[in-house]
């Protein structure tokens, strides 16, 4: 817990909000700003916002006097006695009990309204202190033309290695899953033929459970940060959100070898969602030049050992994902600006384009070569659209394109509330990791039983056509006759990929009206079931393939209506359809075009899947969120929205900034520092000329002339090596740089693994060289849409508010921002205070 108090929680609302509304009556008549809130209230008001969560936005919004809010801003009460009695204190500072609250009971968790303080944020601000600026003195230009090659070099290999991660998951589930579906088809006939189907039922099942079992143990057991798509923990990422093990080596052996076995086990999975958290991971540690899984250091790249740098690689990581995933390097690019990036700039652009055309062609080649051409370059990506023979369409084609936007929306809608509801009862119950792969074990059975059963159930055959196709396919006879298949194992047997390739492109009449209904409802809800088991596994796929199945349903129903006409093409719909249903699903807009858009390689049919994508998201949005967005409010991570909310000009600094300050002096007593180190969870401190005692901050609500900012992780490293000014002859000879923060980046060191004798702890530290000396700061009364601009453009983690003369009067860290979010739904919109917890797991 933090020693400061803390979010107010729903709960405490009313007192507030008396509290706050007995201030204003006593303040009115002399203080005529206050009158201007009132009316600014009511303009909320009038725009459907919720005022109560606004007016009394914080206890600590009352805590800051009319003394240091300057014309213009709001002056709120003294401080409660209450509050007053609660705290207690540490060294100079004063600390309040927190009324954050440790985690939420078992019938709340998985809600939508909650943060867990558990996630920190990554400092993408660069601390310009001495030892920084010594380094840029010393190194000169040589050091900026390396560091710029170098650039470039780490994107290349950062490329190339994710190309090959994907040939290689691409490979294996090829392989492999030859072997079963070839096993599979011998069973089969055999059972046919002798009238014992137990026997291919239950080698489907056997086939199904050995590889998810392995799935389902590196995603619960070794490395549950690998479960899932990986797209949402990347997206935090490069939000600004340090998710714990995202980007470890481990994590990415678990997610390649476990997206392969979730494949190969026959659950409505793709590979394509954790390619990019693949990409994202090699990235970071080909930037790094270490590796913390192995502990080991190859001594290179130091100069990216830096939260922005690696920052800027992932995104390139992420991009070179979708490139190799999709054959998408245009489309790679514009997740990571869509997704992701806060701060962009042209240099990184082209970079970024550079890694994920590289690693388009790296995929390319190596697989061409593979298969037999090489030089050809026929493999664009790990999914593969195949080549549309006629994708033209007629212009009052929109208004059935227009319809289906509508209908994957709608569909899109219920994917993510069943989802939603699927992932919280999980949150609650299914919680042990054995728990978790018995899950996954159950809905692998499940998938080959649902499979099976439709096979055996539907009677749908259809002529064994393209002779030339049938290496890859497995035609099953069931119960047709010779010559013929059956078209619903047709769509089973084989990766889901494939069947997706088969909708789109299998002759018109390929599948029965029910065959393709049966299936969309089974694989509607099986895709809803699996996304969000312990497993790794992508979501892009199932989601192409359910709407491809009833984007070839409405297809069909066009031919009917419209017989004869030469422009219809039942694949144009399923394209259009799963277009559709991807659209519903994640919500992504601009990168979600262009990749489809790729994937077909027909720039002419980029507007209708525009139109059909766009639908589709307001219609979605209408009801929920995306399932990623979702997925991520359920883990209560602390994501920014892009912008602030709206009508937010009249909340300022003063309503939301913490505090009493935590504060150093420039030259600090090491005890000081270990028993706030101790007692504190915060990650950064204002570094003050000296603190006012108690008394002095209570009366004058200031803490100290600021001076700079100083990290938990640069004091913790400075403890560690004992850069006490008692013992500047030890640590001045062997020269204290940049380096030595460097080094022990990203894992800093715990207060435990610091080492201090009683002699250390009287000793006393000079901040100075290794403070920010130039933190970001605003005054009190800056709206809350300017400190959520600098948030989120410069990627900030600690905002310091000052008073006129520049002494500390609070602190404003993302936490506090993104504690109002915005909510939207069915037309109505409202702002909601989040409940802070320690942890929502
Ligand atoms: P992060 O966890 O994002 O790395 P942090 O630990 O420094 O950053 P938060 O966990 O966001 O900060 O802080 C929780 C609350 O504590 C916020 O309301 C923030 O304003 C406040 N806070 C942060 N640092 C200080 C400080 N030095 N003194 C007083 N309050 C602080
Ligand atoms: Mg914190």
């Amino acid at each position: 817990m933090d020693c400061q108090s803390g979010a107010s929680g729903v709960n405490g609302l009313i007192p507030i909000l008396t509290r706050h509304r007995k201030v204003e009556e006593k303040e009115m008549e002399s203080f005529p700003v206050l009158k201007e809130k009132t009316l600014k209230e009511s303009l909320f008001q009038q725009r459907n916002l919720n005022v109560a969560a606004i007016s009394t936005i914080h206890p600590r919004a009352s805590e800051v006097s009319g003394e240091d809010v300057p014309d213009g801003c709001f002056p709120s009460s003294s401080k409660d006695s209450d509050e007053e009695e609660s705290s207690e204190k540490v060294g100079n500072s004063i600390f309040y009990v927190d009324s954050q609250q440790e985690s939420p009971s078992d019938e709340n968790r998985g809600q939508l309204n909650m943060l867990s303080a558990a996630y920190e944020s990554l400092d993408y601000d660069t601390c310009v202190n001495a030892a920084w600026l010594d380094e840029e003195r010393t190194k000169g230009y040589t050091f900026v033309v390396k560091k710029d090659v170098a650039r470039w070099l780490v994107v290349l290999v950062t490329a190339v290695l994710t190309a090959l991660v994907g040939c290689c998951i691409d490979i294996t589930i090829e392989s492999l899953s030859k072997f079963k579906y070839t096993w599979l088809k011998t069973y089969t006939d055999y059972g046919v033929e002798h009238g014992v189907l137990i026997i291919p039922y239950l080698l489907w099942v056997a086939l199904n459970i050995g590889p998810t079992l392995v799935a389902g143990y590196l995603g619960s057991y070794v490395e549950p940060v690998a479960a899932g798509s990986g797209i949402p923990q990347v997206k935090c990422y490069l939000n600004g959100v340090k998710v714990p093990r995202v980007v470890r080596i481990k994590t990415l052996v678990s997610k390649a070898v476990g997206v392969t076995m979730s494949v190969l086990g026959g659950l409505a999975v793709g590979k394509e969602g954790p390619m990019i958290h693949s990409g994202a991971v090699i990235a970071a540690g080909v930037s790094q030049g270490k590796t913390t899984s192995f502990k080991y250091d190859f001594g290179i790249f130091e100069y990216f050992r830096e939260d922005h740098e690696k920052r800027d690689f992932v995104s390139a990581g992420a991009a070179a994902g979708v490139a190799a995933a999709f054959g998408a390097p245009v489309g790679g690019v514009l997740f990571s600006l869509e997704e992701g990036a806060s701060f962009w700039n042209q240099a990184l652009t082209w970079r970024v384009f550079f890694g994920a055309m590289m690693s388009a062609f790296t995929l390319n080649l190596v697989l061409s070569t593979y298969n037999g051409v090489p030089g050809k370059l026929t493999y664009n990506g790990l999914l593969n659209f195949g080549k549309f023979e006629d994708l033209t369409y007629e212009i009052w084609e929109f208004i059935p394109f227009l319809l289906m936007g509508v209908m994957g929306g709608l569909l899109g809608a219920l994917y993510n509330f069943i989802n939603f509801k699927l992932t919280q009862l999980r949150m609650r119950y299914i919680t042990r990791p054995w728990q978790k792969v018995a899950e996954a074990i159950l809905v692998a059975s499940t998938t080959a039983s649902v499979a099976f059963l439709m096979i055996y159930g539907l009677h749908d055959c259809r002529k064994i056509e393209d002779e030339a196709s049938r290496s890859d396919r497995y035609p099953i006879q069931m119960y047709c006759n010779d010559g013929e298949e059956s078209a619903v194992a047709a769509i089973w047997f084989q990766t889901p990929e494939k069947s997706v390739r088969s909708l789109f492109h299998d002759p018109s009449k390929s599948f029965e009206w029910l065959t393709l209904s049966v299936f969309f409802g089974c694989y509607f809800l099986l895709a809803c079931w699996t996304y969000g088991l312990g497993i790794p596994s992508g979501l892009f796929i199932p989601t192409l393939l359910c709407g491809a199945a009833w984007g070839r349903l409405t297809g069909k129903l066009m031919t009917l209506l419209f017989p004869g006409q030469s422009w219809l093409n039942e694949g144009k719909y399923a394209l259009v359809g799963a277009g559709a249903m991807l659209g519903g699903v994640v919500r992504m807009t601009i990168s979600l075009t262009v990749i489809l858009m790729e994937c077909v390689g027909n720039i002419t049919f980029g507007l209708p899947l525009m139109i059909v994508l766009m639908v589709a998201k307001w219609v979605g949005d209408f009801f929920n969120e995306g399932l990623y967005d979702i997925h991520i409010q359920m883990q209560g991570v602390p994501i920014m929205a892009w912008d602030a909310p709206p009508l937010s000009n009249n909340i300022y600094a003063s309503e939301v900034l913490n505090r009493p300050v935590t504060t150093l002096r420039t030259v600090e007593k090491v005890s000081r520092i270990v028993e706030i180190l101790k007692s504190c969870t915060y990650n950064g401190f204002p570094v003050v000329d000296s603190i006012p005692t108690e008394e002095e901050a209570r009366n004058f609500k200031s803490y100290g002339t600021l001076r700079g900012l100083i990290l938990r992780s640069q004091l913790t490293v400075l403890l560690k090596h004992k850069v006490f000014n008692e013992n500047a002859h030890v640590w001045e000879s062997s020269k204290v740089d940049i380096r030595l923060f460097r080094l022990s980046y990203p894992r800093y060191f715990t207060l435990q693994e610091v080492d201090l004798t009683e002699e250390d702890l009287e000793c006393t530290i000079d901040l100075r060289p290794f403070h920010n000396p130039s933190p970001y700061s605003v005054v009190s009364c800056t709206p809350l849409p300017r400190m959520f601009n600098l948030f989120r453009a410069l990627g900030l983690r600690h905002l310091v508010v000052v008073n006129d003369s520049r002494e500390v009067v609070g602190m404003v860290t993302r936490k506090d921002l993104v504690k109002y979010r915005v909510w939207k739904h069915r037309g109505q919109m409202g702002l909601e205070e989040l409940v802070i917890y320690d942890n929502v797991a």
